[in-house]
């Protein structure tokens, strides 16, 4: 199902949630909401929900595969939800927390029995806990139990899946597991998802596209590459991953002289011993981390500002460097926002 938001704001009291926001989630894809606390990441999947309606102006309009939609009917039946601590009936077992859904339907339209527990069986062996079916949710891991919600929210063949902070509460190894299992999950399935999130690394691995939202806006929409490598501001690259920022004077008659800030990811910095004759950081080495994927770098320059650069292991073993150094850092790739600028 194609989500169509069009100028939805939501306001409480005197304040502003969501301003204006308009957005469209394809037919089948996983579109991530990232933002900071208190951006109206919650807000808008409740309104998509049914379970808030967005404030009522000219031209708000919710629109499900092109036709507009009573902003104010409730839309469960198309809905399915997991939140971030989606308590589970206790005294069901796995397999009836995932019929409960099915059992639930009014009698006109409720599947027969065989038909239940095929489907059931059907959603056991999509999240692979075929073996636990019949045990308790007090005796399952916090993964599990996730994963258990998920199919529950599944079972009753929903067109639009929301997901509010689903792994919020479980551990990074078991996060990062459920999110790759969550990716193939989706492949598999046919629908629309939107996924709440205030985690950058989660929403890049699994989504299709991002929605990066700021103070009740959308600041940018893009695929996970073009966020990541074309940053139309400076909040959506700081959010996006590390950043190590420099003072600078531009110069040039299109902006006069300028201060502003420059931007440069750690790894589009380069890190040496040899002071060489390109421009040049000069500074010390204050700590390396080799424990990791990549080598970390942090170095304190001669004008007060701490860098991070990171390194392939083999290209650090060469270079013979050590805490206490002295270093030169070179930006082989940085960023300038129209935003930092001071003339
Ligand atoms: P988080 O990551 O912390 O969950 P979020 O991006 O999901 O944040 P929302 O929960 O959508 O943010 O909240 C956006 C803003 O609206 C917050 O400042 C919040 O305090 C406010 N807000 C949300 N719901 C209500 C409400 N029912 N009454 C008053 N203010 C609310």
């Amino acid at each position: 199902m194609n989500i169509g938001l069009e100028h939805i704001s939501r306001s409480f009291g005197g304040f502003n949630a969501l301003e204006d926001v308009s957005l469209e989630v394809r037919e089948g894809e996983l579109v991530a909401l990232l933002g900071p606390s208190g951006s109206g990441k919650t807000t808008l999947l409740r309104i998509i929900a049914g379970l808030d309606a967005p404030d009522e102006r000219p031209g708000a309009r919710i629109r499900f595969d092109g036709e507009e939609i009573d902003i104010r009917a409730p839309r469960q039946h198309q809905v399915g939800f997991v939140f971030q601590h989606y308590a589970l009936f206790r005294t069901m077992t796995v397999f009836e927390n995932i019929a409960f859904g099915l059992r639930v339907k009014p009698r006109k339209v409720r599947r027969s029995e065989a038909e239940i527990k095929s489907r059931v069986t059907e959603l056991l062996g999509l999240i692979q806990l075929e073996s636990i079916a019949g045990r308790y949710p007090s005796q399952l891991s916090g993964g599990q139990r996730q994963r258990v919600a998920l199919a529950r929210a599944l079972a009753i063949e929903p067109r639009i899946l929301l997901l509010d902070e689903p792994f919020g509460a479980l551990d990074a190894k078991v996060r990062q597991d459920l999110r790759r299992w969550l990716r193939n999950l989706h492949d598999k399935i046919p629908v629309t998802s939107v996924l709440v999130t205030h985690d950058q690394e989660e929403a890049l691995e699994v989504a299709d596209r991002i929605v990066i939202m700021r103070g009740g806006k959308v600041e940018q929409v893009g695929t996970p590459e073009e966020v990541f490598h074309n940053p139309k501001s400076a909040f959506v690259m700081d959010f996006l991953g590390n950043v190590n920022l420099f003072h600078a004077r531009l110069e040039g008659d299109a902006v006069g002289d300028a201060k502003t800030q420059v931007r440069a990811r750690p790894h589009e910095l380069d890190v040496s011993r040899e002071e060489g004759t390109s421009p040049a950081v000069k500074g010390k080495v204050k700590r390396i981390q080799t424990a990791g994927a990549v080598v970390k770098v942090e170095v304190a320059t001669d004008e007060g500002e701490t860098v991070v650069v990171e390194m392939a292991h083999d290209r650090f073993s060469g270079s013979g460097m050590a805490a206490g150094e002295v270093v030169f850092v070179r930006v082989k790739e940085a960023r300038v926002f129209m935003e930092d600028y001071s003339i």
